[in-house]
């Protein structure tokens, strides 16, 4: 077993964006609540540990400080005819609520305290369910993203001199980390979403590659509504282990939405819970024995509690019993961890999603590969 923390508090938990926001940050007591009844926290098993909020020195490593400001004012209610500046909107996907600054602050912390850990050596791995908020940008929110910890924390690393592999499996483009790192070859960012041909934010193609020294370095598999797990599979084993294999990080961050999950309202890719462990359990077999696992989307709540805790699992070399504990079953009423169901996708479905990954996957072998010195064609 790995030395593995989790961090999390109740506080990061509490905020409320809207009454009908589809993000919900109670999902994240939920999953902790179920981490826990599986005994995934204690001797010998998963360490918890406590997030501070970032400072603004760590805020401002991707953000300007006009935006920040405008955070910290608009949290406490004051400046609002200027929410529009920064991407906020009471109606939209940024709304703008009381203690803003103080959750955003403390989500972001809570990656930068995973970092310490990591980078102290008490840890291998460190998990941050609450971070991955993976589409903020330096000056503006977006995508219910308002301070980009991924971004961030991978900073506080690179700055180390530190080569750093972030794979993002969310449903959505990670838009924000591809800028944040576009012009280096010090970070490799690959990310794995639906295509922005039909989700937000609708970028995420392959030819997005990198800029400068940074060519080759920014890699996107787009995929096409109803992948299911079987061709996801297939396209992340064509496609990341050996790009991370032959870039040879000294650290392993991994965005894990979950939003890819068939009953996701927001997406259309087809993942079951099991299908998502799996992916997760192959990334942390390329961790260099330092891994950082962040949290992002997920608006499913069974999902994101079964998917997590799996995923919480496979950070500790550990699948659990299918059997939800009892505590939980009675709570909550999901009584199993893996999906028993799975879509039913008609033919014309599986086929053309299959078409559509073989594709993307020849065209980021042909653009992508030899940049790394792996052979372009198949
Ligand atoms: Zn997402």
């Amino acid at each position: 077993m790995r030395p593995t923390a989790l961090v999390y508090s109740a506080a990061l938990s509490q905020h409320i964006l809207r009454d009908t926001h589809p993000m919900r940050p109670m999902r994240l007591r939920l999953t902790a609540e179920l981490i826990q009844a599986y005994g995934a926290i204690g001797p010998g098993r998963g360490q918890l540990a406590a997030p501070r909020p970032a400072t603004d020195e760590e805020v401002l490593l991707f953000h300007t400080k006009e935006y920040l400001n405008a955070v910290k004012d608009f949290s406490k209610g004051e400046r609002l005819h200027e929410a529009d500046r920064y991407n906020f909107a009471e109606a939209g996907d940024n709304p703008i609520y009381p203690g803003m600054y103080e959750a955003a602050a403390l989500s972001t912390g809570a990656s930068i305290r995973a970092v310490e850990l990591l980078m102290s050596d008490a840890v291998n791995v460190a998990c941050n369910f609450s971070g991955g908020l993976h589409h903020a940008m330096p000056r503006h929110a977006s995508g219910f993203c308002v301070f980009d910890d991924p971004v961030i924390a991978i900073k506080a690393m690179a700055n180390r001199g530190l080569k750093v592999a972030y794979v993002d499996i969310d449903c959505h483009h990670g838009d924000g980390v591809q800028y944040g790192f576009y012009d280096t070859p010090q970070v490799l960012t690959i990310s794995l979403h639906e295509s922005g041909r039909y989700l937000f934010p609708g970028t995420g193609f392959v030819e997005e590659l990198g800029a400068g020294r940074g060519r080759g370095y920014s890699v996107n598999v787009p995929l096409a509504p109803f992948t299911d797990d079987e061709v996801y599979l297939w396209a992340f084993r064509e496609i990341v282990p050996p790009l991370i294999t032959a870039f040879k990080p000294d650290v392993l961050v991994t965005q894990v939405g979950i939003d890819t999950h068939f009953n996701d309202p927001l997406t259309h890719l087809q993942l079951s819970v099991q299908g998502f462990a799996q992916v997760v359990g192959e990334l942390g077999a390329l961790s260099p024995g330092k891994w950082l696992m962040l949290g992002g989307g997920g608006y499913d709540m069974s999902a994101v509690m079964r998917g997590w805790t799996m995923a919480f699992g496979k950070c500790l070399d550990t699948d659990w019993p299918n059997q939800i504990p009892a505590s939980i079953q009675e709570k909550y009423s999901i009584h199993s961890l893996k999906d028993s169901a799975l879509p039913d996708l008609t033919q014309r479905q599986r086929s053309d999603a299959r078409q559509a990954a073989e594709q993307t996957v020849a065209d980021v072998k042909r653009t992508i590969f030899p940049f790394h010195g792996l052979a372009g064609l198949v």
